[in-house]
């Protein structure tokens, strides 16, 4: 059986991230197999952070943005983001320079097959590509497939034997964006639009969720347009493709455009658990190892967090589960957000343009990186409609029986 240090059982955004925090490590000549089903040559999706210090990615950076606009619940409104920028890493760069760094490491392998089974073995962990087991002192399991999860099927994809879908919210970030190309300046490349909600808000079916447009302009020609809802139910794919041309040329009065690339994609929003330690020689990672924030769907700058954290945990104690949580009031919050959301979606719109205009942005993306302190939370909780947020609450103690 072939025997390597470490296995990464995916190699996206968390194989890729803990392969390049290894390479970057004391452990830099451990051998690494990283699988993937895919051969990561298109670029199939763009990562934004928004961030205060250099991006674990920093070259790779293909645009980043110091103002970001909100338009919504009666306001309209460009917020300075000093001390933090908006940053974007498309895949595809990553997926290169990955395969160009690997290529050039001996002990690096990276391999394109179908996973079968990750799990422990009699000697560490061991792994099934198409057949063939390979073994490892640890393997890392970031098995993720975008599709619509229901209770049901997010819990499957994370490996989860059991699940309670009566205790938890499960929404999902659900998306179609356009690359287009204007005859006529449009955009101003300055200003990233982070929600615009002037789009009808309601579904045939009355309140689900939320909707808005996301505005990430390259030039004053090009940019990417994103329609974006955070709701239980995924859309007809023609809804998406309508609600985008009704923006560009309902709102943004954008008639004469081409479309160059789409994306589109499908975030579980979930305070489903999901348990980092999946044998004695196996942790999940990535999506699947509950990086992704339940209330905003961010994952990217988390995961390359983590993957930093598991590094040193492995130096340090010799095995990678040693990793930080956030305080615990955190998941709490998450968790009546998504209530909020889940229950009140005629609210959405009015709970973000209070987030975005009755809190210093520092404070609010502090908040949304679980960094800030008790005081912090508790001053920005004060500007939310408190009566929603009190029932929300209330019925998140419900549900979690405590
Ligand atoms: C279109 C899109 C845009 C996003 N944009 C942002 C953003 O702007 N900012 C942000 O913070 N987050 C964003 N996210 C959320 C999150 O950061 C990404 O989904 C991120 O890629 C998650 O990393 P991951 O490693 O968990 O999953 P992935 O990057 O999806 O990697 C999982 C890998 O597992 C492979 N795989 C699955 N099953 C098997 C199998 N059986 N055998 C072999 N390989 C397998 C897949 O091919 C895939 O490459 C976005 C997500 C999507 C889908």
């Amino acid at each position: 059986m072939p025997r390597y240090d470490v296995i990464l059982a995916g190699g996206g955004s968390a194989g890729l991230n803990l392969a390049h925090a290894l390479l970057d490590s004391s452990l830099r000549d451990r051998s690494i197999l990283i699988v993937d089903r895919d051969a990561k040559v298109t670029n199939d999706r763009t990562w934004c952070s928004w961030l205060s210090g250099p991006h674990p990615f920093e070259p790779l950076l293909h645009r980043s943005w110091d103002r970001v606009r909100f338009t919504g619940g009666g306001a309209d409104t460009v917020l300075p983001l000093a001390p933090y920028r908006y940053a974007m890493l498309r895949g595809l760069d990553l997926y290169e320079h990955s395969r160009e760094r690997f290529a050039a490491l001996p002990h690096v392998t990276w391999l394109q097959g179908e996973i079968e089974h990750v799990g422990d073995g009699g000697a560490g962990a061991e792994v099934v590509v198409d057949g063939t087991t390979f073994t490892a002192d640890w393997a890392f399991d970031s098995r993720w497939v975008g599709r619509d999860y229901t209770p049901r099927t997010a819990a499957a994809a994370a490996g989860l034997p059991t699940l309670a879908p009566d205790r938890h919210h499960y929404l999902q970030q659900h998306f179609v964006g356009w690359e287009i190309e204007t005859d006529a300046p449009a955009f101003d490349p300055l200003v990233a639009t982070l929600f615009d909600f002037r789009t009808p808000q309601r579904g045939p079916d009355g309140w689900d969720g939320m909707r808005f447009l996301y505005v990430l302009p390259f030039t004053e020609r090009t940019a990417l347009v994103e329609y974006t809802l955070f709701s239980a139910h995924l859309l007809p794919p023609a809804a998406y493709e309508e609600a985008l041309r009704e923006y560009l040329h309902g709102v943004l009065g954008v008639t004469d455009y081409r479309i160059t690339a789409t994306e589109r994609g499908v975030i579980p929003m979930t305070d489903q658990p999901f348990p980092r330690r999946a044998g004695r020689s196996v942790m999940r990672t990535g999506t699947r190892g509950g990086r992704v924030k339940a209330s905003s769907g961010f994952a990217f700058l988390r995961t390359a967090q983590d993957a930093q954290a598991i590094v040193r945990s492995l130096v340090a104690r010799g095995h990678p589960f040693d990793v930080p949580e956030p305080p615990r009031r955190y998941r709490l919050f998450d968790s009546i957000l998504l209530q909020v959301l889940y229950r009140r979606g005629d609210l959405a719109e009015r709970v973000f343009a209070d987030l975005f205009t009755r809190n210093p942005v520092d404070r609010l993306l502090r908040f949304l990186d679980e960094e800030g302190p008790l005081t912090e939370n508790l001053q920005l909780m004060a500007t939310v409609p408190r009566g929603a947020f009190t029932a929300a609450w209330a019925r998140v103690a419900l549900l979690r029986r405590i």
